[in-house]
């Protein structure tokens, strides 16, 4: 009662609400400075705390000032400037220390701080109060200064306490409410413990209108609390246009961004919300941990692989980029950078199948056997060791050829799977490209290791040999397999690669035998092709090469008809190297393309210089007739030796013509169109096919020799001797018989009608185109 009537009778009511604007705006301006204070770090958090002190402080001191202008004793009363200024210094000083405490980190220190302000502000009014100037005795009462000090300092516990811990919404509105409260109960209390004693006299009183002043001081302090104000806008308008900003620099981008303040998630884009696929509610201000694996432990600056838990559940692979940052308020604030890793892993793992599988068979390819070859080279240091199988398809090209290249494909896919269905575990097949695999047999028998490699090579092969179903027929193709073991074939991986594949070598020439195993004689085989490959090099090189002609005589008349053009190598010690041995290497090397050049070129300059314009027959390897340049080569080389083409016979063989028939006939046409004659060589040991005859119209068979030495005491040879001289008669193509060495087949022959004939018994190759020997010329008289 005491507070309220000394507040309604002895003050100037105006002024007393002049009082409590102040005292509302500037608690209400400096509870937000406070809040802001208390989320600020570094220099920002130093100007905020300069900020709010100055105006807290001048609330406090305007409240009281003003307040002190209201009121009305009996006696004129002044201000002591000193203590009046001190006053002031004190509520400013006192703010700061009670602002600066209860901004602590710990649970506490908001009630000590609210505690020092409510003491801040005693201290002021107190202070205020002895610079209080009156012709009166002022006695306080001391319990209402205890009661005024207690009610400040608990008030202002609970501004501070409000300020820092009540619910966001209510926050600002109770703790302004509270500490204006405080101001206003402690000045009152204050007040109404003052018992003044008037001392008389005449009172001197040249002072200022207490109401300018009142109105004065207040002008100064809401002049004060609105800059303060100002720049308290100021700031939250750019911060809010950062954070608009920031928003959007989040939404600009593809990865899911996350912005973490001190209370949990305070921003994130739509990628973000999408890839967690939670609502907006559900992530703000939730803590990022909950949603990405290991979140909270990550550091400035790290670019992590996590994992992502959706909404759902989900576990999602991503890629975290952190960066921590200060908002401008100076609060931490960390940066999270979140990429769906689900796409680039699969592709990942696509390019790493890819890289390790072939495409076409999804099985493994040539670098992944290679480094399973290593390692179980590694793993098998002795034996049983496991086997290498060098697997090559048998016709695979055939299929290609005539079905296109699509269903060759298929077929690879085929067998690929046929295979995959028959290795057990711990084998390993993989694809070495073309029709080429490979396969890799650990194996556990000790005394057996070729029985168990021979049983894993026939268990492949028959998946291998399993035909397709194609669209109206059943395909497939052989396969030939060899064998090389580890550790014993061969001491390197590379050289256990090499074993493997002359052993299939071996294995696709031999008929009888599908697999083959390595042996030491294939490397001497090996060595000596190698030997012969570089032999023929030199050997064209140093003129090593010579002709040898053999002649070919007419039935009838018994006279020669031409020559043919055999090779001869002569070695250094005068011996020759048959054809038959080195032609076939030097058409693996390709050497057979200079070397057919250099014995048509000097077959054609040699037989110009005969004494009868006889016919000169050339052999031409099937790997010439592959060559598109022939038509050009035969037709240079007639031109550069003058050579007539009419003298010209070609001979080649039905195996040359087979692969390509087309191409062949292609060619052969534009050969015969040069005037040369074209003669089919070796006829009845190849495929013998009418359809070859018919394909393209030869000029001659040559009937093989093979017939010639079984013809005594074989009945088929001379059925076939006589199939093949009344196929040539219907076919008006005339028959030369190779190989003739005795009287009785030259009889024969006569009698079955054959045209011509060629033969040591008419006369051996030699280095001159001789003529028929005395003995010859009887011989065939004779018949
Ligand atoms: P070919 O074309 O069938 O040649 C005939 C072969 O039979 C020659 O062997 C010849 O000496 C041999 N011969 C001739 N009369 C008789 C006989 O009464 N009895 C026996 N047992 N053999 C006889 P040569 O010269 O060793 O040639 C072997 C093969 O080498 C030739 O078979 C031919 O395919 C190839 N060849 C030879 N010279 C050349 C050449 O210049 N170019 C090409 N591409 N291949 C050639
Ligand atoms: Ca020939
Ligand atoms: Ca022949």
């Amino acid at each position: 009662m005491r507070v309220v009537s000394c507040l309604v009778e002895d003050h100037n009511l105006l002024l007393v609400g002049l009082a409590a604007v102040v005292c509302v705006i500037g608690s209400i301006i400096t509870m937000n400075l406070f809040k802001k204070m208390r989320s600020s770090r570094g220099l920002n958090r130093i100007t905020w705390q300069f900020m709010a002190a100055a105006a807290g402080g001048a609330s406090i001191w305007c409240t009281h000032f003003i307040a002190m202008l209201a009121w009305r004793p009996e006696v004129i009363s002044t201000y002591e400037p000193v203590l009046t200024a001190l006053s002031l210094i004190v509520a400013i000083g006192g703010c700061a220390l009670s602002m600066f405490v209860g901004a602590f980190r710990f649970q506490t220190a908001p009630v000590l701080g609210g505690a020092i302000f409510g003491v801040a502000v005693s201290t002021m009014h107190y202070t205020g109060m002895l610079g209080l100037r009156t012709h009166a005795v002022l006695h306080f009462d001391m319990p209402y200064v205890v009661a005024s000090m207690l009610l400040a300092a608990v008030l202002g516990m609970g501004a501070y306490t409000l300020a820092a811990y009540a619910s966001p919404r209510y926050r600002m509105a109770l703790s302004s409410a509270v500490m204006v409260l405080a101001i206003v109960s402690l000045h009152f209390t204050g007040m109404a413990a003052l018992v003044v004693s008037p001392i008389g006299g005449v009172p001197d009183y040249s002072g200022v209108n207490d109401g300018f002043l009142a109105f004065g001081v207040a002008g100064v302090a809401l002049l004060l609390l609105g800059s303060a104000l100002a720049s308290y806008v100021l700031h939250e308008q750019a911060q809010a246009r950062e954070r608009r900003r920031l928003k959007a620099l989040l939404e600009g981008s593809v990865d899911g961004m996350v912005v973490e303040g001190r209370n949990g998630i305070m921003m994130f884009n739509k990628a973000f919300a999408e890839l967690v696929g939670a609502a907006d509610g559900t992530l703000h201000l939730s803590s990022i941990g909950s949603w990405i694996e290991d979140a909270q432990s990550m550091s400035d600056q790290t670019v992590v692989q996590s994992q992502l838990k959706t909404e759902a559940g989900e576990v999602i692979p991503v890629e975290v980029a952190v960066r921590a940052d200060h908002g401008d308020s100076g609060e931490s604030l960390r940066l999270f950078s979140v990429r769906d890793l689900r796409r680039r892993l699969e592709q990942e793992r696509r390019i790493a199948f890819l890289a390790r599988n072939d495409s076409l068979t999804s099985l493994p390819n040539r670098a992944s056997f290679l480094e399973k070859l290593e390692r179980m080279a590694h793993l098998h240091k002795h034996a049983p060791g496991f086997a290498l199988l060098a697997i090559d398809l048998d016709r695979f090209k055939e299929v290609n050829d005539l079905y296109g290249h699509s269903v060759g494909d298929q077929l690879l896919v085929h067998i690929a799977g046929e295979m995959k269905a028959v290795i057990r575990e711990g084998e390993f097949v993989a694809r070495q490209g073309g029709d080429e695999f490979v396969a890799i047999v650990p194996l556990n028998n000790l005394s057996g290791q070729r029985e168990e490699a021979r049983a894993a090579a026939q268990r492949l092969r028959e998946a291998i040999i399993t035909p397709m179903q194609g669209e109206h027929t059943e395909m497939g193709c052989g396969a030939s397999i060899g064998v090389a073991l580890w550790p014993q074939d061969a001491s390197e991986t590379s050289i256990l690669i090499n074993n493997a594949d002359l052993a299939m070598y071996r294995a696709k020439a031999a008929l009888a035998e599908e697999i083959c195993f390595y042996e030491k004689t294939m490397d001497e085989a090996v060595r000596q092709r190698r030997r012969v490959t570089q032999g023929l090099r030199d050997a064209l090189e140093n003129q090593e090469f010579e002709l040898y002609y053999q002649p070919q005589v007419a039935v009838d008349t018994r006279e020669i008809t031409g020559y043919e053009a055999l090779l001869r190598w002569r070695q250094k010690d005068g011996s020759f190297i048959s054809p038959a041995e080195f032609i076939p290497v030097a058409e693996d090397t390709g050497l057979i393309l200079p070397i057919g050049e250099w014995v048509l070129r000097r077959a054609c300059e040699e037989a110009k210089h005969w004494d009868k314009p006889l016919r000169l027959a050339v052999n031409l390897s099937p790997v010439q007739l592959g060559h598109t340049d022939l038509p050009r080569l035969v037709h240079q080389v007639l031109i550069d030796t003058g050579f007539p083409p009419a003298r010209l016979e070609l001979e080649i063989t039905e195996t040359a013509m087979i692969t390509d028939m087309a191409r062949s006939t292609f060619i052969l046409r534009q050969l015969k169109a040069l005037g040369v004659s074209i003669a089919m060589d070796d006829f009845g040991t190849g495929y013998s096919s009418l359809s070859t005859l018919r394909a393209f119209p030869f000029d001659k068979i040559k009937l093989d020799r093979a017939f010639m030495g079984e013809l005594e005491d074989n009945t088929q040879s001379r059925a076939i001797i006589r199939a093949v001289l009344s196929l040539g008669e219907s076919l008006s193509i005339p028959v030369l018989a190779e190989g003739v060495e005795t009287v009785d087949q030259l009889n024969f022959l006569r009698e079955q009608g054959c045209d011509e004939v060629q033969g040591y018994l008419l006369g051996r190759p030699s280095r001159r185109a001789l003529p028929l020997s005395q003995e010859s010329v009887e011989i065939a008289k004779a018949g």
